[in-house]
């Protein structure tokens, strides 16, 4: 059996590629933005020609991908948990339309905020949708879990939904690879309306999707990936959901737990087995790494409940954060793992701008422009220049989620704030900023709009912008008057002359768009040293 050491989120891609896959789409975000580049340096996924490229923004990679599937082909979708929200409209209905070639959606949630602005948690979603989810407990099962996804999408005719979190992406091991299966052939739905939601057919697929619901919790308890485990000690229940069954077992190395245990992998949740093990424990801990999701259930599931359930509702565990061996332990009242402890050359550093990076001299041109204003009036976005809220540059006062900084702007210029900048980035700008600045157009609104075009998306490691030479072009045809774009470089030696023409864009009763652009220096330095 072939063995390969891979990262989480390769393990991903290379199960992808290996159960036949014909095109990922993706927008980069971390965790999840390994699995797509991944495969973008893959010679086998060249040779097999599977369709990688970075897609505007996660609703339309999530449509683009059901197009491929709607042709019968494998495809996969890639995004971290906030992208779930961008891409909610078209994931929803997928469940309603259902899919052709397989589909599998994979959010990785982020639980403690690693680099992320929430701690959603992406199983809702398929909760949501009512399709089935599955959540890997390790590497090796997020790699068997691709194949096996692809075979229920075709099999039950619907988009799966992987649900990782950052410590399976983004952590290494070794992993025995299945063999390839090859991709699938170009034909069409049987039914040549299954895509087509009027209301008439979209009830008569929601009514099958109903229908189909106990279909898929079959499905979730004879898989396998989902167990009932015995233990002798009956005191207590354990229920443990993806990566927190690992969690558990760190803390009973080379042993087994001495309590029941259902390991759920897949939902929806499986009943039976829960059922088993509230027959036997009288109390039952819920390990889950995010919300409480199961933990919520758990009354609901059970009619006439005569079990106490622990938690991270009722402060056993941690109501929010990441899970891990120590905290499982403390909820078990063991004794903590003793860790190595941390060197001391890791110490924690506040994040900051790379030296040299061109929006420090945007900030500082910005800084100066808006002297005199009391602050409140800069709104951002996510990027590396969301870091601008920070000492020194203390220049914006907004991060909100892809695209808002241009609309909250509006909004603010619509209560009569004066003067309203908004700060956005070249691939957060055709992410969400393009249709926040239609709105803005469509009534002329005084609101300073700066395009700080690092000429790629910096923030997640230089992948290529769908903006990417495309600014200026994208917003006079969005119809921004000429005369109201102006491009400047951000570097100290035009200072003065970057701070006069924003102090003209701030003082004009309509709208302007001022695109700073230099390249990100680490794309930069990268591109040079691929060169040599
Ligand atoms: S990665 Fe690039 S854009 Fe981000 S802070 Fe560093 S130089 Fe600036």
């Amino acid at each position: 059996m072939h063995k390969e050491l891979l990262l989480g989120d390769e393990v991903i891609a290379q199960a992808a590629i290996d159960a036949g896959l014909s095109g990922i789409y993706a927008y980069p975000g971390t965790p999840s933005t390994e699995i797509m580049e991944y495969i973008q340096s893959s010679p086998e996924a060249g040779e097999k020609h599977i369709h990688c490229l970075w897609s505007a923004n996660e609703k339309t990679a999530m449509e683009t991908a059901l197009g491929m599937s709607y042709c019968g082909k494998r495809t996969m979708v890639c995004m971290k948990h906030v992208g779930m929200n961008v891409a909610a409209d078209a994931f929803i209905n997928s469940a309603i339309t259902g899919v052709n070639g397989g589909l599998i959606v994979v959010s990785a949630d982020d639980p403690s905020m690693h680099s992320s602005q929430n701690e959603q948690d992406s199983r809702f979603y398929g909760k949501f949708a009512m399709i089935p989810i599955l959540e890997p407990a390790s590497q090796q099962e997020a790699y068997d879990m691709v194949f096996y996804g692809f075979d229920i999408s075709e099999k039950l005719g619907v988009p799966v939904l992987m649900r990782i979190t950052t410590r399976m992406a983004h952590s290494r091991t070794g992993v025995a690879l299945k063999t390839k299966r090859p991709q699938n052939e170009l034909s069409l739905p049987e039914d040549p309306r299954q895509f087509v939601l009027l209301p008439g057919i979209a009830r008569q697929r929601y009514k099958k999707l109903l229908r189909q619901q106990p279909e898929f919790e079959q499905e979730s308890v004879s898989s396998g990936y989902n167990q009932f485990i015995d233990g002798p000690d009956k005191s207590l229940g354990v229920i443990t959901c993806g990566i927190a069954h690992n969690y558990l077992m760190e803390n009973y190395p080379g042993q087994t737990c001495p309590y029941p245990v259902v390991k759920v992998s897949q939902y929806p949740v499986p009943v039976s087995y829960i059922k088993q093990l509230t027959g036997q424990c009288k109390k039952i801990l819920v390990l889950e790494d995010g919300y409480t999701l199961v933990e919520e259930q758990l009354k609901g599931l059970i009619p006439n409940p005569s079990f106490t359930v622990c938690g991270r509702l009722d402060g056993t565990l941690p109501r929010d954060g990441e899970l891990t061996p120590d905290i499982v332990a403390d909820a078990l009242g063991m004794a903590k793992k003793n860790l190595s402890p941390v060197p001391e050359i890791v110490v924690n550093r506040p994040p900051a701008l790379c030296k040299g990076c061109g929006h420090i001299d945007m900030y500082n041109a910005l800084n100066d422009a808006l002297q005199g204003h009391t602050p409140g009036r800069v709104f951002s976005d996510i990027g590396c220049y969301t870091l601008g809220a920070l000492p020194p540059h203390l220049s914006i006062n907004s991060c909100v989620d892809m695209g808002a900084s241009i609309t909250m702007a509006k909004g603010a210029a619509d209560a009569g704030l004066s003067p309203v900048v908004a700060v956005i980035g070249d691939s957060t700008f055709t992410h969400s900023g393009m249709t926040g600045l239609l709105d803005v157009l469509i009534e002329n609104a005084p609101v300073t709009i700066i395009i700080s075009d690092n000429l790629t998306t910096g923030m997640t490691g230089g992948q290529t912008s769908s903006a990417y030479g495309l600014i200026e072009k994208i917003c006079l045809g969005l119809g921004l008057p000429e005369d109201r774009l102006k491009v400047l470089t951000p570097l100290k030696k035009f200072h003065d002359e970057n701070v006069k023409t924003l102090k003209e864009a701030l003082q004009h009763k309509g709208t302007s768009v001022i695109v700073f652009r230099r390249e990100c220096i680490q794309t930069a330095a990268r591109r040079a040293r691929s060169k040599k």
